[in-house]
C-alpha cells in the first residue's frame, strides 16, 4: 500500500479560513450582468430589490482575491466539512490503470451534495441583514434541501417552489425539506401572478425550472423582508464553492500531489468552478498548468454545443441577461435524468475561462454514464448521484487512456453526491428503459434564434 492513505482529512487548523475569488486572477473579466430593460450593466442597488446586500457586493466584485468565512459559517462547516478526499485505490486496480485517481466527496451531508456549501453562506447573509426568509426554486430538490437545511439552522423562513413534476415525483425530497421547516409549493401554482398565468395559458403543466424561478423571485420581491437566492449559475455561488477546491489543494499539497486532470460534471458551474478555482488561479498567474475538463450530457450541451451570448437565466424572462455559453433560455433539456445538469446556460466565469481556452469540455451520453456510475458504486462503496457520474464518466475514460499510454497521470474529479433520491433512474437503466436523448442541430438552433437584442 503506498504511503498516501485512501482517505486524506483535514484537521480544524488546516481548514480553509477564507473563500477564493477567481475572478481576481482573471485577465479577461467575466461579463456583467444586464438589465434586459436597458441593456446597461445591473447596478447593486438594482440588484439588491432581489438579492441579499453582501452577496449583492460579492456578486460584483472582480478584484478582492480572498473574502474571510464568517465564524458562523465555519463552524456549520465543521458538521459536515471538511469532506474527504480519496484516493480511489479499488477503482484504479479493478481498471488495471497505473493512472492516480483522486475524489473529493461533497455527499457527506444530509442534503447530499455540495450545495449546502453556498446555502448556508446565502441564508447566513439574509439573517445578518435582518431579513425574515427566502424564496428559491428547485428542480431535482438537492439545492431547495439545502436551503432548506441552512434556514432551518439559522431559524429563517424559507419558501420553496418546487418544480411540480419533480414534487409528485420526489415526495420523500419534499419531506426533508419540510423536516427542516420549510414550505414547499408545486410550480406553477396559484400564488403568485405569474404561476397563475401560466396555469391559465397551459392548463395540466406539470412546469419547469425556469418557471419556479419567475414564481420565487416574485414572491421575494412582493414581500416586505424577503429575497430570492439562487444555487448555481452565479459568482457569489461559485466563490462560496471554492471551499471544495481549496480544501482539495491543501489536502493534495500536503503530500505533495499534484493533479495533471481535474474534472467535474457542469450544470449551472457551481461545483466544478469551485473544485478548480485554485488551481485555475495557478494556471491564470502562470505558476502551474493543469488540465481542466467541464463534463455535461449530451442532452444539454450548453459548452459544447452552446454559443457564448447574452441569455435569460429563467424562461420567464424576469432574471437579468448573463453572458454564458448557452443553448437559449427557451431550450427545453428532454428527460434526462440528472436533474442538476438541465440547465440551459453555465456560469459566465467559466464561459470567460472556457472562450479563452483555459478549459475543455465533452459531453457524455446518459446510458455510459450511469455504466460507470455502477462500476465505480461496485468498488468504492458510494452511490453517485446521476449528475456526479457525468464526472466519473469522464475520469474513467482518463483513466483508460493512461492505460493505453501506460502514463501514470494523477487524476482528481469531483463526486458532488449521491444517487439515494434517483433510484427511479437506477430502475431505468436496469430495466433496459433508458433513452439516450441528443437534441438536434435544429432543436438548437431554434431556441439560439431567440436569444435576446442585448446581443447587438
Ligand atoms: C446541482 C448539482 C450539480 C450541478 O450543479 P453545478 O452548479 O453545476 O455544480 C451536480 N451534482 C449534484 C449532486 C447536484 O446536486
Amino acid at each position: 500500500m503506498s504511503e498516501i492513505p485512501y482517505k486524506i482529512y483535514l484537521s480544524e487548523e488546516e481548514m480553509p479560513k477564507s473563500w477564493y475569488n477567481l475572478r481576481a486572477d482573471m485577465k479577461n473579466k467575466p461579463a456583467p450582468l444586464l438589465n434586459p430593460g436597458t441593456g446597461e450593466p445591473m447596478t447593486a442597488q438594482e440588484l439588491e430589490g432581489v438579492f441579499c446586500a453582501e452577496l449583492v457586493r460579492q456578486e460584483l466584485d472582480n478584484d478582492t482575491a480572498f473574502f474571510p468565512i464568517p465564524q458562523e459559517i465555519r463552524d456549520f462547516y465543521k458538521m459536515y466539512r471538511p469532506s474527504p478526499l480519496v484516493r480511489a485505490y479499488c477503482l484504479e486496480k479493478k481498471l488495471g490503470t497505473p493512472a492516480k485517481i483522486y475524489y473529493k466527496f461533497e455527499g457527506n451531508n444530509t442534503s447530499g451534495s455540495h450545495k449546502l456549501n453556498s446555502a448556508i453562506a446565502q441564508a447566513y447573509y439574509a439573517k445578518e441583514q435582518g431579513l425574515k426568509g427566502v424564496t428559491t426554486e428547485t428542480g431535482a430538490g438537492q439545492w431547495g434541501t439545502a436551503l432548506s437545511m441552512a434556514c432551518g439552522y439559522l431559524g429563517l423562513d424559507c419558501k420553496v417552489y418546487m418544480v411540480k413534476c419533480s414534487y409528485e415525483q420526489k415526495p420523500f425530497r419534499r419531506e426533508v425539506m419540510r423536516v427542516y421547516g420549510s414550505s414547499v409549493t408545486p410550480s406553477p401554482s396559484e400564488t403568485t401572478q405569474v404561476g397563475k398565468k401560466i396555469l391559465a395559458e397551459f392548463p395540466g403543466t406539470t412546469g419547469s425550472l425556469g418557471c419556479a424561478i419567475s414564481e420565487a423571485v416574485e414572491t421575494a420581491v412582493s414581500n416586505p423582508g424577503y429575497r430570492y437566492v439562487l444555487g448555481s449559475v452565479l459568482n457569489q455561488v461559485l466563490l462560496h464553492q471554492s471551499v471544495i477546491g481549496l480544501e482539495s489543494k491543501i489536502a493534495m499539497d500536503k503530500y505533495g500531489v499534484k493533479p495533471d486532470i481535474i474534472i467535474g460534471c457542469a450544470g449551472g458551474g457551481s461545483n466544478l468552478g469551485g473544485l478548480i478555482a485554485p488551481f485555475m488561479g495557478e494556471k491564470l498567474r502562470g505558476e502551474a498548468d493543469y488540465r481542466i475538463i467541464a463534463v455535461e450530457p449530451e442532452s444539454c450541451p450548453s459548452f459544447t454545443r452552446g454559443k457564448y451570448a447574452y441569455d435569460f437565466c429563467d424562461t420567464g424572462m424576469v432574471c437579468p441577461l448573463a453572458k454564458m455559453y448557452t443553448l437559449g433560455s427557451s431550450f427545453i433539456p428532454s428527460a434526462d435524468h440528472a436533474g442538476g445538469l438541465r440547465f440551459h446556460g453555465m456560469s459566465s466565469i467559466l464561459s470567460q475561462l472556457y472562450a479563452d481556452g483555459y478549459m475543455e469540455a465533452v459531453s457524455v451520453r446518459q446510458t455510459d454514464v450511469f455504466e460507470a456510475a455502477e462500476e465505480f458504486a461496485r468498488v468504492e462503496g458510494i452511490l453517485p448521484a446521476p449528475e456526479s457520474s457525468h464526472a466519473i464518466r469522464a475520469a474513467i475514460d482518463e483513466a483508460m487512456k493512461c492505460k493505453e499510454t501506460g502514463e501514470a497521470k494523477t487524476i482528481l474529479f469531483g463526486l458532488t453526491g449521491t444517487g439515494y433520491f434517483d433510484l427511479v433512474a437506477y430502475e431505468k437503466y436496469h430495466n433496459g428503459e433508458m433513452i439516450n436523448h441528443v437534441p438536434t442541430d435544429e432543436d438548437i438552433a431554434k431556441s439560439l434564434a431567440q436569444l435576446p437584442q442585448a446581443n447587438g
